[in-house]
């Protein structure tokens, strides 16, 4: 059977390999510690669970509206009025299966052959697939470790051209944390409006910031810049609802009826006792929220100093999100290995902790590990990893 050129193109998420073979190993009896994952590893709140038991024990078994219910939209809305002080309207939003499938619906929303999609790396593997997916280009302008991983006004600028549709923003950054600042945040959505192009904040972590930081959605900056900008968010990292599988986008109303439009004959609507647990989830808070943040940060001061003491390992201290993203470049090299990538595979081999190759996120000299694990786990691979480097100094 040949398949079809756009599945052919298509590169495996860069997680895939190692997770397989952190699996083997530890289906032949090795402890193998994975640092892997993307997902929060708190249970989702017991008082969601319970919205959404009861709302199916009432009934609400049946299909939704395409976009979301009604009374699902408004909480939504009502969660940007409270965080952003902004507010939208029932036809400027949509809910969607997840984020990331709220951000593939978009750039099939908007990308026709050709359109170019500036994305700043590191990146979240998704992004040029998606818009790939969608018969676009993406262009990529590189966020400098000597800048915390961010891009700036003059850089975004210079990548503009006529075929230009999107930009995309991800603060705080899936994998290194970065945040930008509302200064530097106003700066590119000037450049923005001046060309033009549209702004998708995926602002996914938002609720997962430490050091006191408050998030800022580029969307709240002005009303120019909210007209400029879809915002994508969700409730998988905020409220560890990852199987659920509810995100929504936020912004230009014609473009939402769009997205309206591809989902009515794709998903039909997300899930519907998903949409009542979320309702319940932006409509009472009983400190979940904060305590699950609370935790993480905890879990990256506590380890932070041991990860950047490995000879050869530097580190960005992360903003927000539960990534670290240190560089290696250097320990690769003292242990004498060719790349990144097979120095993951030999820790992995050797001592047995599965991290992820900077590769696929556009950092070929990083690694990403995930602190969304036990304390006792992070330490104990750190450990591991820390024997590694040394004896092969
Ligand atoms: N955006 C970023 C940056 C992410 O890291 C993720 C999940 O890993 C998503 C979007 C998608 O989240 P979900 O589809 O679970 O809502």
């Amino acid at each position: 059977m040949k398949l079809a050129k756009r599945v052919s193109t298509l590169t495996p998420s860069s997680t895939l390999a190692i997770t397989a073979k952190a699996k083997e190993l530890k289906e032949q009896g090795h402890d193998v510690i994975g640092l892997g994952a993307g997902e929060p590893d708190f249970n989702t709140p017991q008082y969601i669970i319970d919205a959404a038991v009861r709302s199916m024990e009432e009934g609400h078994t049946k299909y939704t509206p395409s976009a979301g219910l009604p009374k699902l939209k408004e909480a939504i809305i009502g969660k940007f009025k409270q965080d952003q002080g902004i507010t939208y309207t029932p036809a400027e939003i949509i809910v969607g299966s997840g984020a990331k499938h709220i951000l593939y619906t978009l750039f099939q929303a908007i990308l026709d052959e050709g359109d170019e999609v500036i994305i700043p790396t590191p990146y979240w593997v998704s992004y040029p697939e998606q818009v790939k997916l969608a018969d676009g280009e993406p262009v990529y302008i590189e966020g400098l470790e000597a800048n915390g991983f961010k891009v700036t006004a003059e850089q975004l600028e210079s990548a503009i051209n006529e075929k230009t549709k999107a930009f995309i923003l991800n603060s705080p950054s899936n994998p290194t944390g970065a945040m930008y600042t509302d200064e530097e945040l106003r700066e590119l959505g000037e450049v923005c409006i001046k060309h033009d192009v549209l702004i998708v904040s995926d602002e996914i972590y938002e609720k997962l910031v430490y050091e006191g930081a408050t998030h800022t959605s580029v969307a709240e900056l002005s009303p120019e810049l909210k007209a400029q900008t879809i915002v994508v968010n969700g409730v998988s990292k905020s409220h560890s609802m990852t199987g659920w599988r509810i995100g929504y986008a936020a912004g230009n109303a014609e473009i939402i009826k769009a997205m309206t439009n591809l989902a009515s004959h794709s998903t039909s609507n997300p899930t519907t006792t998903a949409q009542y647990g979320t309702i319940a989830a932006y409509t009472v808070d009983d400190g979940s929220v904060e305590t699950m943040r609370a935790a993480f940060e905890e879990r990256l001061n506590g380890i932070f100093e041991k990860l950047v003491s490995i000879p050869g390992v530097t580190c960005v201290k992360p903003k927000g999100a539960f990534y670290l993203f240190p560089n290696v470049s250097e320990a690769v090299k003292l242990n004498g290995y060719d790349n990144v990538d097979a120095w993951v595979e030999a820790i992995l081999e050797e001592e047995k902790v599965a991290l992820v190759p900077g590769s696929g996120f556009g950092a070929p000299d990083n690694v990403r590990l995930s602190y969304a694990t036990s304390f006792e786990a992070l330490e104990e691979a750190l450990t591991r990893v820390e024997r590694f480097v040394r004896a092969k100094l």
